[in-house]
Formats: C-alpha cells, sequence, structure tokens
C-alpha cells in the first residue's frame, strides 16, 4: 500500500507578521488565505476506500497481535498474551525473540529507525530515534535490534520536568516497554520509524512521565474490582480494565492567518480579536455540512489514523464556527490515552498538508465556545462485559448499583481532586463560562438512577422507570426504544448510558491525568464497598443482598449533595452548591493545591499509583507550566499591544487629525468624534500596557503556589484590561491599517 499523498501542495504561507509593513501582513495573509479557499480544488480522493479492504489498511501500521501471532514462535506469543490480557508480570527472555521479528515486520515496512515514545508531564509526547543500523568493521553494516534495546532506552531527558525529582546527580531516566500498548510505524515523507510506546522512570524507579500512573492505576482499579466481582459469583481473574473514549474538539484555521498572527503561533490562542459581527448565535454551524476542504482534510487525518489502528468512528461540526470534533471508538485506558496523543498529533500534521493549522487550545477565540476532551469512562472485562450497563432493569442489578455508588461515591470524595486534574492555563478560560460544565464537580445521574437511588433511600428499589418508546407522530418514521434518560450538556460528570462522562477535561491535555485520577477514586470507593460487603456477608451468599441494600443507602445518604440533574449554568446552581458545601475552584491556583492534600496523597500512596514525592513533583510542574504559560501571553500581549497595535492606531490617529486640520484650513468642520475616541483609547492603551508590565515585573519570586497565585490575580487581570483597549481600538482603525487578521476572518473563511 503506498504510503505518499497526492494531496496538492498547500502554497507556502506568506510567514508572520514581518517588518516589511505591519499594515500589509493581515491584508496579504487575508488575500492568501481567500485565494487558498477560492482556488481550493479537489484532488483525486488520497485513499481508495471502495477498493481496499478495510482489513488491508485499518491496523495496517501496527504490530498487533495478529502480527505477532502469525510470526512469534507460539510459546512466546502465548507468554507476551498473558502479560497483556492477565496483567501478568513479563518474562524478560521473550524480549530477544520479540525484538528481532518486531525488526524484521518493521523493516519489511521501510523502518530504518525506531524510538522509544514517552510522554512527560508537559503532557506532550517525546521520541529520541535510533537507527537500526550499525557499522562494522570491515565498513559495511549490520542491523540490530536487540531485546534490551527493546525493553530499555536511556534518553538524555534531563531538560523534561521533574518538579525536582531527579536533581542534576541523578539525571539518569529511563524508557520502559509497554507491552500493553503496541508497537506501530510512523511514517514521515522521508521515512518511515518504528515506534515503542514506553514508560519513563528516573534511576530511582519514581514515575516522570503520564503513562506509568495510568498502568499503576488500572492495576488498583482491578485488583479491587475482582473483590466485588468475587462476592457476585465471578472467579475467572478475567483482567478488569477501565475503558476510555475522548472526544476531541479542535478549531481549524487557513495557515496564512496563523503565521500572521504571533499570539496564535506563539501562545495557542488569541489574546487580542473582537467579536465578529456574526458569530455562533445562529447555531447554523453546528452538524451543518462540513465544507469540503475540511472533509478533505478529515478524511486523510481518518484513513492514517486507521492505518495506527485508532478506531476513529464519528466526525461533525460542532458548536462555534470553525470548530469541529472527532471521537474514535473506546479502549482500554493505557491505548486509549496513547491513541490519543498520536491523533493529537495526526490531526495537527495533516492539517498543516491541507493548508489549516488545527488549534487544539480550550479557548482560542473569546466569545465563541471553547474545545474540551469528554472523557468517557467505563471499566469492563472480556467475561464480564462492561460492568456500568445497567440492563433493562437496573433496579435488579445490584452488582451494577454497587459499581455505580462507588463512582458517585468516589466523584463526592474526591472532587477536589478531580477539579485539579483538568486545571490548566487553557482550561481556566473554558470551565464556568456559559458553554464549557462549570468548576463546581457534580454528576448527573439522569430520571431512571436518580429515581433508583431515591427508592433505596426510602427503604429498597421495586421498580426502574420504563423507557418506553418513542413515536414522532409520522408513520414512515419507525419507532424507536427511548434512551432511559436525556442528555444535559452542562454537566461535568455525567452518566451516560453505560459509563460515565468527564466533561471538563480541556481538548489540549493528555487524558492521563484524568484517567490516573478516575482509575484511583473509583478504587478506593470499590475497594470501601468489598470490605463492608465482604465484612457483613463473612461468605454467606444469602447475606448479599441485605448487605448491598444497606450499602447502596448508606452511600446514597452521604453522597447525595453531588449528584445535580439541573442546569449547571444557573446562578441558583452557584448558590445552592455553595449550601450543599461543594467546591467551587475557579481557577488553575484554586484547583492545583488539591493535589497536595493529606488525603490525596493518601489515597495515591495507598494504591501505590503515586508516592508522595512523584504527587507533589506533578503539583510543582504544573503550577510552573501554569505560570509559564501566562508569561509568555503576557510578554506577547504586551510586544503585540507595542509594536503592532499601537503603531496602528496612532497611524489612524493621524490620518484623523490630518484630516480634520487640512478641512479646517479650506473652511469646513469636522466632527472630531472619532478622533476623541481614539485619542482617549490610544492614552487607555499606553497605560493598561504599563500596568500590564508593573504586573509582570511585581512577581516577587515566593512559593510556586504563591507564584501562580499573582500571575491568576494581578498578571490576568491586567493583560484582560489591555485586550478591552485593542479590542476596542479594532472597531474604529481603518481596516487597512489594521494588523492582525480578524475572527471573522479566521472564523469564517474554510
Ligand atoms: P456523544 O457525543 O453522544 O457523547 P460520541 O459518540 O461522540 O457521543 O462519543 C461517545 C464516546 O463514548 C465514544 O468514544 C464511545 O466509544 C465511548 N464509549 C462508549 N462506551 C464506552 C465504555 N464502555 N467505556 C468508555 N467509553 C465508551
Ligand atoms: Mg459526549
Amino acid at each position: 500500500m503506498s504510503s505518499t499523498l497526492s494531496t496538492p501542495k498547500p502554497s507556502r504561507p506568506s510567514g508572520p507578521a514581518s517588518a516589511a509593513g505591519h499594515s500589509k501582513s493581515a491584508r496579504s495573509a487575508r488575500e492568501a488565505a481567500i485565494s487558498a479557499v477560492t482556488n481550493y480544488s479537489t484532488s483525486a480522493p488520497t485513499f481508495d476506500f471502495a477498493n481496499t479492504e478495510a482489513g488491508d489498511y485499518y491496523s495496517a501500521n501496527v504490530f498487533n497481535q495478529s502480527v505477532m501471532k502469525d510470526r512469534l514462535p507460539k510459546s512466546i506469543f502465548n507468554a507476551l498474551m498473558k502479560t497483556i490480557e492477565y496483567g501478568e508480570k513479563l518474562d524478560p527472555n521473550v524480549a530477544d525473540v520479540v525484538a528481532s521479528t518486531m525488526k524484521d515486520w518493521a523493516m519489511e515496512k521501510g523502518a530504518t529507525h525506531y524510538a522509544h515514545i514517552f510522554y512527560p508531564l508537559t503532557g506532550a509526547t517525546a521520541e529520541k530515534h535510533d537507527s537500526f543500523l550499525s557499522p562494522t568493521s570491515d565498513g559495511s553494516t549490520l542491523s540490530e535490534f536487540s531485546g534490551k534495546q527493546l525493553i530499555q532506552g536511556e534518553p538524555d531527558g534531563s531538560s523534561f520536568p521533574t518538579g525536582g525529582i531527579r536533581v542534576t546527580s541523578q539525571a539518569r531516566g529511563y524508557t520502559i516497554w509497554d507491552v500493553t500498548s503496541p508497537a506501530y510505524l510512523l511514517e514521515n515523507p522521508n521515512g518511515t520509524t518504528l515506534c515503542i510506546p514506553t514508560a519513563f522512570v528516573s534511576w530511582t524507579g519514581e514515575a516522570l512521565d503520564k503513562k506509568t500512573p495510568v498502568l499503576r492505576s488500572m492495576q488498583a482499579l482491578n485488583t479491587q474490582a475482582q473483590r466485588i466481582l468475587k462476592l457476585f459469583g465471578h472467579n475467572d481473574g478475567a483482567f478488569v480494565a477501565s475503558t476510555a473514549g475522548p472526544e476531541q474538539e479542535y478549531f481549524l484555521v487557513d495557515r496564512h492567518f496563523y503565521f500572521a498572527r504571533p499570539d496564535l503561533l506563539n501562545a495557542g490562542r488569541t489574546l487580542f480579536g473582537c467579536k465578529p459581527p456574526k458569530g455562533q448565535e445562529f447555531d447554523d454551524h453546528y452538524f451543518g455540512a462540513i465544507p469540503e476542504r475540511v472533509l478533505a482534510f478529515m478524511l486523510e487525518a481518518e484513513r492514517e489514523l486507521f492505518k495506527l489502528g485508532i478506531p476513529v468512528k464519528t466526525r461533525h461540526n460542532e458548536v462555534a464556527p470553525g470548530q469541529f470534533e472527532i471521537a474514535p471508538v473506546f479502549e482500554s485506558a493505557n491505548l486509549a490515552s496513547d491513541h490519543q496523543q498520536l491523533m493529537m498529533l495526526t490531526l495537527r500534521r495533516t492539517a498543516e498538508k491541507h493548508g489549516m493549522a488545527c488549534l487544539m487550545h480550550e479557548k482560542p477565540f473569546a466569545g465563541v465556545n471553547g474545545s474540551g476532551k469528554h472523557v468517557n469512562w467505563s471499566l469492563g472485562s472480556s467475561s464480564q462485559g462492561n460492568l456500568l450497563n445497567p440492563g433493562d432493569t437496573p433496579h435488579d442489578n445490584a452488582q451494577f448499583l454497587v459499581f455505580c455508588a462507588a463512582v458517585i461515591r468516589a466523584v463526592y470524595k474526591y472532587q477536589g481532586l478531580l477539579r485539579a486534574v483538568v486545571a490548566t492555563a487553557g482550561n481556566d478560560h473554558r470551565l464556568g463560562a456559559n458553554e464549557a460544565p462549570p468548576a463546581i464537580i457534580s454528576i448527573f445521574l439522569g430520571d431512571q438512577l436518580t429515581d433508583i437511588f431515591e427508592q433505596i433511600k426510602s427503604g429498597g428499589a421495586k421498580s426502574s422507570i420504563d423507557s418506553g418508546t418513542l413515536t414522532v407522530g409520522v408513520d414512515v418514521l419507525p419507532p424507536l426504544p427511548k434512551d432511559a434518560g436525556d442528555r444535559n450538556r452542562t454537566s461535568p460528570f455525567a452518566f451516560t448510558g453505560n459509563r460515565f462522562e468527564f466533561r471538563a477535561v480541556g481538548s489540549n491535555q493528555s487524558i492521563s491525568g484524568p484517567l490516573v485520577a478516575m482509575n484511583t477514586i473509583i478504587a478506593d470507593s470499590i475497594d470501601y464497598c468489598a470490605t463492608k460487603l465482604e465484612e457483613s456477608t463473612q461468605g454467606d451468599p444469602d447475606a448479599l443482598n441485605g448487605a448491598v441494600q444497606s450499602l447502596l443507602t448508606e452511600i446514597i445518604n452521604e453522597c447525595s449533595p453531588i449528584i445535580f440533574n439541573g442546569d449547571g449554568y444557573s446562578e441558583e446552581w452557584h448558590a445552592e452548591a455553595a449550601k450543599r458545601g461543594l467546591l467551587n475552584l475557579k481557577t488553575t491556583a484554586d484547583a492545583l493545591p488539591s493535589l497536595d492534600t493529606p488525603e490525596v496523597v493518601e489515597l495515591f500512596e495507598k494504591y501505590q499509583v503515586l508516592s508522595k514525592r512523584e504527587l507533589e513533583s506533578r503539583f510543582e510542574t504544573y503550577l510552573e507550566q501554569y505560570c509559564m504559560t501566562v508569561d509568555v501571553e503576557a510578554s506577547l500581549t504586551i510586544r503585540m499591544a507595542k509594536t503592532l497595535i499601537f503603531p496602528a492606531a496612532i497611524r489612524y490617529q493621524n490620518e484623523l487629525a490630518s484630516t480634520c486640520a487640512n478641512l479646517k484650513l479650506v473652511g469646513y468642520d469636522f466632527d472630531t468624534d472619532t478622533l476623541d475616541a481614539v485619542t482617549a483609547l490610544v492614552k487607555k492603551l499606553q497605560d493598561s500596557i504599563s500596568a500590564l508590565e508593573h504586573a509582570v515585573d511585581d512577581d516577587m519570586a515566593g512559593s510556586p503556589l504563591a507564584e501562580a497565585t499573582h500571575r491568576c490575580d494581578a498578571v490576568l487581570p491586567a493583560m484582560s484590561a489591555v485586550r478591552e483597549c485593542v479590542d476596542n481600538l479594532e472597531t474604529f482603525v481603518a481596516d487597512d491599517l489594521w494588523p492582525l487578521p480578524t475572527y471573522q476572518e479566521m472564523l469564517f473563511i474554510k
């Protein structure tokens, strides 16, 4: 199968706002983008889906189970599968055979290099490439890839954030092969690389990455879930994995605009830009027809993802103009998390090929919806299926109710932690605005489950509200079985039929942190339930029903404040949540300290997911990242305001002033309203820039938390004040002098 692409090369964008005249840059970007759109013509389809068997491309670049089964000796394959499917310890002796088989497969498909892929705390994906070829003494080369090279690597990762775990004297970091996430080939126009997903740990064995705790938390969840299953008579021991299906929202803008906006280029979001005359209020974009150029991009991205074995399923327009969504079918959490990282990379790269930039930032544009990543979460095993599947009569399904109650208790007890794992500078712009879930963590259960838990509260559940049939009143349409609950888009944590959906996650985030938190808090609650049930049944199966009833009653009585089925955007909810004693941690600086509370430290230590030191290192790293993000934005704001906006404003002011003077000379009057307004705004702009400069300088290097709080309380408001002047000026200054592509252009030129 050919991997060369027949997508036409987009004309090269004209580069960032250059010294060649600011007033020109916005215009030339605009002209180039319009020409890219108007001259766009469909190329031959990049891939002939009609004449290719799904099996020939789906997973074609993955060293997956079927490839392994074909190529590995049976004993080796079986040993490996025990680790993959039952979480058993990996036998190091299998590695040599696997490595050489993997290398042969990769080289047959054109690979020249291999790379250990790891996921540092930056949230990005890191890779270190090594060639398969080694020179020999006789001047020829030998292709080599040993078990040791497969299992372990030692990247020089000293500049990855570690929050103090690795002092320079113990700077070693190791990457360790993760057998549960299959190796794959990443094709690039200039060569193919065999990629091996790995965990990244320090010389002392401490986690330096996002993957290690995911694996540990899955193990903890399995151990606890087995205890409940055993109580219900399921003893087969099939690994209970958490499953995840992340829905990714993103924006696409023409690359010409992207390069003409230093803020998009450097900060991933626009720091200025007034609301376009027409925004998203017509809702005409949501689920609308997908523009042709965008569809071409999507098809190619999906094809690439298919080859990597990533089961993308859904695509559609999102609420804001220029906003889209892609969602895969759920997978085991660790794999879903690796695939999510690959998906973000693939979307970015493919957008470039199509002359666009894919923006993953949570709030690239003020005033229109931001982007989230809904992480659908459940748990299940190959023999038991999905353990959060309520069945037709959930009130009867004691096992389901126990797992469901465990989730409710976990979210109630660890609201702060769930808020902390979605706390980033970018996501702060989204949470709490009337488009994303509020910063208050609550659970939406829907009518059916709420009713069941209400019944349990008052003595025992006897019935389930029937979901019934939906009839539309048109004979040609078939009657449909109705879902038992409606949707509620305002809830941060919603039960959606057979899984929970954590909606507060940011579009730019790695899903690992949220998964680690969910796996661990739910493991803790399942542990709690199992212990209670084991104690009260004492091995007597007949005592189980009564024990379940009292456990559920106790949990629901204690934790029901977390359940809220109403409108999460409303003022009343904020007041009500405060009355219920729920946390409302509005910003990253408010939320991150939840990582450092005694309960959270104890939780992660108890289940051996993160040690106190590992947790502290994360706390510190995330605070640092928050500060760095705000710092970059603040200095960009100052730079752009001074060198782009101010010059444009005074040019226009000068034009107005000279028009006024000239007209006076020839005896006309000139209404100076506009000149007055622009002059006042120019003054305000200068003042607000100085105030921001002061706020930035004011930072008195305190604790990392004090620094973050200063960014939040002083720097961000000062940035907003500058923005307000600039956005106001945008509505006055002559369009041909305005130095930046506008929202109107970026959002609507596709
Ligand atoms: P919606 O937009 O209605 O929320 P989507 O179809 O866009 O729905 O996404 C739903 C996501 O939930 C998909 O990724 C789907 O695979 C995932 N999902 C379904 N069942 C489970 C499950 N048991 N565990 C985890 N994720 C699941
Ligand atoms: Mg969803």
